[in-house]
Parts: structure tokens; C-alpha cells; sequence
């Protein structure tokens, strides 16, 4: 092997792989360095993946891809202890190509796109972890392996190590330490079934998807969001929360996904499946604002390790493919200046402002931080939500417009007109 390459790239998760598999189809020689056995082995996603960003990486990917379901129909469930209120999109216009969004095994799919990144030219070495970085002066210039003789030399290192991110630290990029605000748990286990079981039971068309997202007393009132998705012969079910609530209430992930798995509403559609696989992960959640200088002399940083995920829409894969597309053409740029200074490599972080990624990471600035502190949208709301549908749909003879008049003071009773309304403007303010 090569002592020197041109790009190093630590991590072949998706922002890894768009990055490596972008430069080596423009000829420029790349490594990747993957701790684990193969792309995708220690990887794990709900998972939706979004088309469109990720044709931008690979054009027409789900005619060889290995997807699972295309996504027809999204539900949003907002759960208490007994009752389920909900609001669900399905469209046969998402059945088709050019499609919307698949659900995949991430498994699979990472070591798909690594194939391809290798097939363009870039050399993938598995079971090795970066441990640290090489330096000169204050410029990357490489990175060290932990194994004996494992020195790369690199022109640029592109930092695509997911949310653990110490190497982002130790490039001084990033604070040290964890902050459990900006942290969030999230497990979740992949449920056999046979496939017309799950056709049956989430009514869909053969072949066809859908994702659940759950939230309230699925998260125990939690700020965080739980899901169920289609595989083809399998479910993903799990449950992220921030690591700041769960340490406040004492309580750990695991109780939180079986919880979720005995709900009245939950159980029937997990019925006599077999658990095959149980993982757990963190989620970068923090925001625009905890978006970490993103480069520096010789190095730039992508994807989760860069906290690009929007917990809100539930979207990081699609992030990460972006930053590591933007992250690649900036490194093509900067080769034609023949400098991989800080100078050169500032346009990427102009280039993620510019896209969707920086745009909807602002957009959502305060969310995190506002749902957080006001568990009650989490917890009084969909109560209140959900006995007020109840006191409705009740058919007692009582008149209904007496109805509306209990369940306005049941409402007003729990939280005051004065308090509704601000609730109602700040959510706004956060979310609009
Ligand atoms: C439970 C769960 C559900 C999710 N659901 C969705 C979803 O439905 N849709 C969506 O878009 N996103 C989802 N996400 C978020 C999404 O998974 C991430 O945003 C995305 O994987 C980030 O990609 P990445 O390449 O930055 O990091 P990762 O995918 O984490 O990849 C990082 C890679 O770096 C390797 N690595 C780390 N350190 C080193 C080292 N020192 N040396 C060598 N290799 C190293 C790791 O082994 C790994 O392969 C979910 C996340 C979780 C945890």
C-alpha cells in the first residue's frame, strides 16, 4: 500500500463513502479507513433513505442498490397510554421511479456504496481504526492507524467518523466532551416477519413501504421520537430521546423500546415476529448551533461527526451524503490551487450554508432546546388531544355542542387560554 495519498477519509458511512466515491471518479487517489468489519457493520439507521441526495452520488442507485421498500405512506402517531391519534400521507406517486424515499438495512446498503467508491478507484481498508492524527505545524498531514507501521500521509483528511467524533476533537475542531443536550440515545431492534404479513398488517401493495414515527408515551413524554419501518421480511422498531431527559428521568433505552413494543397500538403489528438483531447509537442532535468549525489547514469534517442531522424531519443519511458530495468538490477545487490550506477548503462550509443542510439546520435552531425544556408537547398535548377526540367520537346522547363545551374546560382546566395561545406562538416562533 501507498504511504501517501491524496485524500484520506476516516469512516465508510454514507458521508465517507459520497466523498471518496466523488473524488475517485474525478481520478484523484483516495483511502478510506473503516473500523469495522465491512462498511455497515457498525452502522445503524431507522432507516429512510432520501432519493434525491443520494442520486446526486449515484445516479439511478435503485435499479442496483439493495433497498428494501419504497416508501409509500408516512404516519405520524401521536400515542397515550390507551389511544393513538393520527395523521398519515400515502401517495402511488412515490411507488415509482423516480421515487421519494426507501427503507434500507444499513448493512447492506453502506457496503453496496462502498463497492461502488471502490470500483471508481478508491482503496478501502477494513478493521482498521484511526487513532490519531498526523500533523506538521498546525496542518494535517495525515493519519496514524493503530496497527504498526500505520502511518497515511495525506494531501487532505476528510473526518466522516460519525457522532463519536474524537478525532474532530483532537483536529480542534470540536469541543471535547460529550454534552448530553446534544446527544440523543437511540436503539432499536429489526423484527422478522414474513413479508405478506407486513403487507397485510400495514396495508400496502406488495413490494410497497411505510414508516410509523411515534411520539408522546411513546418517549414517555420524552423529547424524542420513536419509529416502526417496513422492511421487506423484517421491521425496524426503535426509540431515540435526548440524553439530557433520560438522565433526568432515570431511565435507560432499552426500557424505553420495550415499553414502546408492549403498546396496545404497537404489540398487534409486532405479533409473532422474531427478534434477528438489537443495536444501539448516538444521534448528534444539537443543531446549528453546535455545528463545529468544519475545517481547518488539511482537514475538513462531515456528516454526523460535523452534527449535521436534523432530529426534527428525522434525516442525518441525507446530510451526510451532501456534506460528503460538497466536501469532495471543495477538495477538487482546492486541487486546482494545488493548497489544501483553511483558505482554500472555506468554501464548503459556504457551499453547506447554501444548501439544504445549513438552511433547514438554522431553520430549526431552537428546537432542541425549546422541546426540551417544555416536555408538556410531549406529554399534557396529545393527552388532551386524545381525550378531547375520545369525548367527541363518544356517541351518549349528549349534544354536541355540549361536547365542545366540556372539552373546552377539560382543556382550559389543564392549561389556560393565556398559556395555550403562548404555547401556540412559541411553537411557531421554533417551528415555523
Ligand atoms: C437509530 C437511528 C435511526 C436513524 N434513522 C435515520 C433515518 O431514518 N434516516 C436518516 O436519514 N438518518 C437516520 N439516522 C441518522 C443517520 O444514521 C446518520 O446521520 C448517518 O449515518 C451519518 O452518516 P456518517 O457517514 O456521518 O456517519 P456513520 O454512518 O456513523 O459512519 C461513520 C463510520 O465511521 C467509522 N469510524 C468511526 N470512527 C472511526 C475511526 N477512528 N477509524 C475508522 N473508522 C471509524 C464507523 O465505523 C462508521 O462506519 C438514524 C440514526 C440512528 C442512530
Amino acid at each position: 500500500m501507498a504511504e501517501r495519498f491524496e485524500v484520506a477519509v476516516v469512516g465508510a458511512g454514507p458521508a465517507g463513502l459520497a466523498a471518496a466515491l466523488t473524488l475517485a471518479r474525478a481520478g484523484v487517489e483516495v483511502i478510506i479507513f473503516e473500523r469495522g468489519e465491512h462498511p455497515g457493520s457498525k452502522n445503524i439507521m431507522g432507516g429512510v433513505l432520501y432519493r434525491h441526495p443520494t442520486e446526486a452520488v449515484v445516479p439511478e442507485f435503485y435499479h442496483q442498490a439493495p433497498l428494501e421498500r419504497p416508501v409509500v405512506e408516512q404516519r405520524l402517531w401521536l400515542l397515550t397510554a390507551e389511544a393513538a391519534l393520527t395523521l398519515g400521507y400515502k401517495d402511488q406517486v412515490f411507488a415509482g421511479e423516480p421515487y421519494n424515499a426507501f427503507t434500507v438495512l444499513r448493512a447492506r446498503f453502506d457496503r453496496w456504496l462502498a463497492e461502488q467508491a471502490v470500483a471508481a478507484g478508491a482503496v478501502l481498508i477494513n478493521e482498521t481504526v484511526i487513532e490519531d492524527l498526523l500533523w506538521k505545524e498546525d496542518r494535517v498531514i495525515g493519519v496514524r492507524a493503530g496497527r504498526e507501521g500505520g502511518d497515511v500521509r495525506a494531501g487532505v483528511v476528510i473526518l466522516a467518523e460519525g457522532a463519536n467524533s474524537l478525532l474532530t476533537q483532537k483536529a480542534g475542531l470540536k469541543r471535547d466532551g460529550i454534552s448530553t443536550n446534544q446527544l440523543a440515545v437511540a436503539v432499536k431492534e429489526i423484527i422478522a416477519l414474513p413479508r405478506e404479513k407486513i403487507e397485510d398488517r400495514f396495508n400496502l401493495e406488495e413490494g410497497q413501504g411505510c414508516t410509523i414515527e411515534l411520539l408522546g408515551e411513546a418517549t414517555k413524554g420524552m423529547m424524542g421520537t420513536a419509529f416502526i419501518y417496513t422492511n421487506k421480511d423484517s421491521l425496524s422498531v426503535g426509540v431515540g430521546v435526548l440524553l439530557s431527559s433520560l438522565v433526568r428521568r432515570r431511565l435507560n433505552p432499552n426500557d424505553l423500546l420495550e415499553h414502546l413494543k408492549s403498546h396496545p397500538m404497537v404489540r398487534p403489528l409486532l405479533a409473532g415476529g422474531e427478534s434477528k438483531e438489537y443495536q444501539g447509537h448516538l444521534i448528534p442532535e444539537g443543531g446549528y448551533q453546535a455545528v463545529p468549525q468544519l475545517y481547518g489547514n488539511g482537514v475538513l469534517v462531515t456528516g454526523d461527526a460535523a452534527m449535521l442531522v436534523n432530529g426534527i424531519h428525522r434525516e442525518g443519511a441525507n446530510l451526510a451524503l451532501t456534506s460528503g458530495l460538497l466536501a469532495a468538490q471543495t477538495i477538487l477545487a482546492a486541487r486546482e490551487k494545488g493548497d489544501y490550506s483553511a483558505a482554500n477548503l472555506a468554501p464548503y462550509r459556504q457551499a453547506l450554508e447554501e444548501s439544504f443542510v445549513l438552511k433547514d439546520l438554522r431553520k430549526y435552531q431552537r428546537a432542541p432546546f425549546f422541546f426540551d425544556q417544555n416536555p408538556h408537547f410531549f406529554t399534557l398535548y396529545p393527552e388532551l388531544l386524545s381525550r378531547a377526540a375520545r369525548e367527541f367520537l363518544t356517541v351518549d346522547n349528549v349534544p354536541k355542542r355540549e361536547k365542545q363545551n366540556r372539552i373546552l374546560r377539560e382543556v382550559t382546566a389543564a392549561r389556560s387560554r393565556f398559556q395555550i395561545a403562548r404555547d401556540l406562538y412559541s411553537f411557531w416562533r421554533v417551528m415555523g
